[in-house]
């Protein structure tokens, strides 16, 4: 009797696995082929895909070549010669740049390895030695410059290399006569600082603004990235930057539902 109660159970679980197993649903969305990327050896090394900013050799990318290129690899903001800005124009991007601040400390508060990663020259995440060193929460390193303070503050001593990871999708803006009449969607940015997530898909209130609130300013659907010379000797290196799409929506579904058998 007991042998019997065991073999029904067992038929049962096999006779549920089947129908289970028997339909497989399909969205009817008519996804297009994802194109094929083949990843850096570390997670910091450029994609095949990647368009490369700086990798150690020269300032080619860039408008003027007047930061200081240094035998390790890195540059060195010149202060008093103004931001780098890059050739190319950026809509949606994925970003990884890395950044040292001056290993001799000067200075405090944002006197204090300063200078910022500009999205589309207008958005600021801010790139300060926020090690031990206090300033406005939403004016430190990984801030979106007096928009948002980061989730933590998540960054090493002075001199020690560091990483940003930014995810940022463009604002769709409505321009007439030179000026912005309608945000018709704001611009979203997600920063990781050193494989640590610190901004989370926030809404850009307009430009990073020293001086006034944020307002957004008019300009393209693709615009610079730049480096920002704050009057520090911050340092930069391994600067690469991917397109993306400017929106995360589902294509139409184009077909309808279905449930099929799954193949064996
Ligand atoms: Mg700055």
């Amino acid at each position: 009797m007991k042998r019997l109660t065991f073999l029904t159970v067992i038929a049962a679980a096999m006779t549920a696995q089947t129908v289970f197993a028997a339909s497989d649903w399909r969205s009817g969305i008519a996804w297009t082929e994802p194109p094929v990327v083949t990843p850096g050896e570390k997670t910091s090394d450029p994609p095949s895909d990647a368009i490369i900013l700086f990798n150690g050799k020269d300032l080619s990318a860039w408008e003027q070549e007047k930061w200081t290129v240094n035998d390790d690899g890195s540059m060195t903001c010149k202060p008093g010669s103004g931001s780098l800005v890059t050739k190319q124009k950026f809509g949606s991007v994925q970003l990884h740049i890395e950044f040292a601040t001056p290993e001799k400390v000067n200075g405090s508060g944002q006197g204090r390895g300063n200078s910022g990663v500009f999205l589309m020259n207008h958005y600021e995440v801010q790139v300060l030695d926020s090690y031990e060193n206090k300033t406005y929460f939403d004016g430190q390193c990984s801030s979106i410059y007096k928009q948002r303070a980061p989730l933590v503050n998540v960054c090493k001593k002075p001199g020690e290399w560091q990483t940003y990871d930014i995810i940022f999708t463009r604002p769709v803006l409505k321009i007439e006569d030179n000026k912005v009449v309608e945000t018709i969607r704001p611009a979203y940015i997600t920063v990781f600082q050193n494989g640590v997530l610190t901004v989370w898909n926030h809404a850009i209130e307009g430009d990073t603004f020293y001086h006034v609130p944020p307002t957004y300013q008019p300009h393209g659907d693709k615009e610079p990235i730049s480096l920002q010379d704050h009057g520090n000797l911050t340092k930069f290196r391994n600067i690469w930057v991917r397109e993306i799409p400017d929106s995360n929506q589902k294509p139409p579904q184009t077909q309808v539902q279905f449930y099929n058998d799954a193949p064996r």
